[in-house]
């Protein structure tokens, strides 16, 4: 299974899913149709299934286009979402499977950013290879997303889940928000080496215009503030050692950042 990351609207990332074997395409997430339709004809091949996230419009905005062009594909989304997706097919909750082109996807119940999100964790084919998580707005690269629909209690439950997985999984996000991510996140967590070295890794990749995504999970439990609610120096920086605090208090400041 090949990914192909397309940048779409301002920061948006559209993963497309490839199987050059089946020669067939899923879209994770697609903002707008008409990279996916390029980026179909580049591959000669035709478009299976979208994997939609969540029902935000940077998400799902380019599904009734694309399911114009391709009535045969299926739309999967969150059971909480049903009638906030575009043609949404397949309703989704915790532990249920998918499948793209033979390989298996794991879905999670991942509330916060809305009531409804999910995300999904094809886990490695091979024991050398690594995971593929496709997490929407839930864990960002260096961050997390906002709350508009949850509550921070869910979220930290949320990012519970995703936090288990193992350290090579690639972090697919929706967003280029690592920089911005980064530097708030060295506000809150000074002394933090592996999150120094990393800020400046990603302000040179950003300097050359190269996307910061995928990132690794093992990266992000050591250097995301909003999986680190156990860390001493987080703990100690908003004064509080329980987790949904340490997680809320953050989130606040970021939110003001
Ligand atoms: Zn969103
Ligand atoms: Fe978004």
């Amino acid at each position: 299974m090949q990914v192909y990351r397309l940048p779409a609207l301002s920061d948006n990332y559209i993963f497309l899913l490839h199987d050059p074997e089946l020669n067939v395409a899923a879209a994770i997430d697609p903002a707008v149709a008409e990279p996916v339709l390029r980026h179909l004809r580049d591959l000669g091949t035709e478009l299976v299934g979208i994997f939609n996230t969540h029902h935000h419009p940077d998400h799902v905005g380019g599904n009734r286009e694309l399911i114009q062009q391709f009535p045969q594909l299926t739309v999967y989304g969150g059971a909480e979402d049903r009638g906030r997706i575009p043609g949404q097919k397949v309703f989704l909750k915790e532990g249920d499977r998918v499948e793209f082109a033979g390989r298996a996807g794991e879905v999670f119940f991942v509330p916060g950013h809305t009531r409804a999100h999910i995300a999904y964790y094809f886990a490695p084919a091979k024991e050398e290879d690594s995971g593929e998580l496709f997490c929407g707005d839930t864990l960002f690269a260096g961050g997390c997303g906002r709350l508009f629909e949850g509550t921070a209690a869910q979220m930290v439950n949320s990012l519970s889940k995703l936090r288990q997985l193992p350290d090579n999984t690639r972090v697919w996000c929706a967003h280029e928000y690592t920089l911005k991510n980064l530097k708030f996140a060295l506000s809150v967590d000074r002394q933090n080496d592996d999150l120094r070295i990393r800020y400046s890794q990603v302000q040179e990749a950003r300097r050359q215009d190269l996307a910061t995504v995928p990132s690794l999970m093992g990266i992000e439990k050591l250097t995301n503030p909003f999986l680190r609610w156990d860390a001493e120096a987080l703990q100690s920086s908003v004064n509080s050692k329980d987790p949904v605090t340490v997680f809320a208090r953050l989130r606040g400041q970021k939110d003001r950042f």
